[in-house]
């Protein structure tokens, strides 16, 4: 009886379910016929090419590396910032490649919009690992989503699991006090995350960026032994980037600090800089006119306030 009643009901939903889609929908006038560009799926995630076991996993704009391994996964990054299941989300995809456990998840540096969802990982059992500063910039949040780290790194540490290693460098202070450079050295690759953008122009946020500081450690990840880098956003169109890459990023900022130590040292800092601002070198970069004004403001911070 209740089988019969389950099937009915079942029916009904069904036949519910899948009734036109046209017959509710508002009347739409005819739009011209055009050619539409395939919806990138929310959630992505690709084997890094010509690696036996690194993969990219995206969520909306933000990425995350992960490697995988006979004894268990080296994770990095949720990325589920405003994402309540984004962690869980990035848990399935790492389950659906492999079996084995997620033993560490490692936070690239403290912004939430990288790091919120660690919650997921942890429930799953792995260790999570950041610079010692993340800490102390995540204890006062108590954000529940996003749990401290387990394990502190202070200058560098190396992950060797299942036959890969991952070396975790403190270069500095730079895009923020708790950035850790991840680089896996038998597939020279790094992930950075937020400190050098590929092939576009830097952006809104990093309140907390020391632009100084910043050139330093861009020129010692230069220096370090490494041929392709995985961004913490999908820029120029998801390509990795290379040590030219880095470069052009190290002499747009140059040139930045350059010119606003023109305009700070005139009396321009914040508002009139901030319109008067340009980096015409760099003008094809996209997010050029959106990035100059945060930039400015950056560079204000240091040139028309003193540091
Ligand atoms: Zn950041």
């Amino acid at each position: 009886m209740t089988r019969i009643l389950l099937a009915s009901l079942s029916a009904v939903l069904l036949t519910t379910l899948a009734g036109p889609a046209w017959s509710q929908a508002p009347a739409q006038p005819a739009a011209p016929a055009a050619p539409a560009a395939p919806a990138r799926p929310a959630i992505e995630t690709r084997k890094v090419d010509g690696t036996e076991n690194v993969y990219i996993f995206r969520n909306g704009n933000h990425q995350a590396m992960f490697v995988v391994t006979p004894e268990g996964v080296i994770a990095t990054d949720p990325v589920a910032y405003g994402k309540p299941t984004g962690g869980q989300q990035y848990v399935d995809e790492i389950k659906k490649i492999t079996n084995a456990p997620i033993r560490y998840l490692i936070y690239s540096h403290h912004h939430y919009d990288h790091i919120a969802g660690g919650k997921a990982f942890k429930d799953a059992g792995a260790t999570i690992v950041a610079h010692k500063r993340a800490k102390e910039r995540l204890e006062p949040l108590k954000d529940p989503n996003t749990p401290l780290p387990d394990e502190l790194v202070d200058t560098n540490r190396t992950i060797t699991l299942g036959g890969t290693s991952l070396e975790l460098t403190y270069v500095g202070l730079n895009h923020s006090d708790s950035t850790l450079v991840m680089r896996l050295p038998r597939e020279k690759i790094v992930f950075i995350v937020d400190l050098l953008p590929v092939a576009r122009m830097p952006g809104r946020g990093m309140i907390d960026f020391y632009p100084l500081e910043a050139e330093d450690s861009i020129k010692k990840i230069i220096a370090m032994d490494w041929d392709r880098l995985i961004p913490g956003h999908p820029d120029a169109g998801g390509r990795l980037g290379t040590k030219k890459d880095a470069e052009q990023q190290l002499a747009l900022l140059q040139a930045a600090s350059a010119e606003m130590k023109k305009m700070g040292q005139d009396g321009k800092c914040w508002d009139t800089a901030e319109k008067e601002f340009k980096l015409p070198d760099y003008a094809s970069l996209p997010g050029y006119e959106q990035g100059l004004p945060f930039v400015a403001r950056r560079y204000c911070g240091l040139w028309g306030r003193g540091t």
